[in-house]
């Protein structure tokens, strides 16, 4: 797991949306959403809201399915 580079203040997890094969990264603390397969995420930043619109759902944590847990939590 990676601490986010946009916030510095939360973890990122890997997540997706159900049925989707794509998985992408996502902030515990300021939702934002990146692509797998760059770490180093780079601005202009998506938010999780923005992600999910594109699959026509609200931009909830209860839509997507995390692939990954906090540490010690
Ligand atoms: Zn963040």
């Amino acid at each position: 797991m990676i601490w986010c580079p946009r916030c510095d203040q939360g973890w990122v997890t890997r997540a997706r949306v159900p049925q989707e094969s794509e998985t992408f990264l996502l902030c515990y603390e300021c939702d934002t959403v990146w692509a797998d397969r760059e770490q180093d995420a780079h601005p202009p930043f998506l938010i999780l809201e923005e992600y999910l619109a594109r699959f026509g759902l609200d931009g909830l944590w209860s839509n997507i399915e995390i692939l990954e847990r906090k540490p010690g939590v």
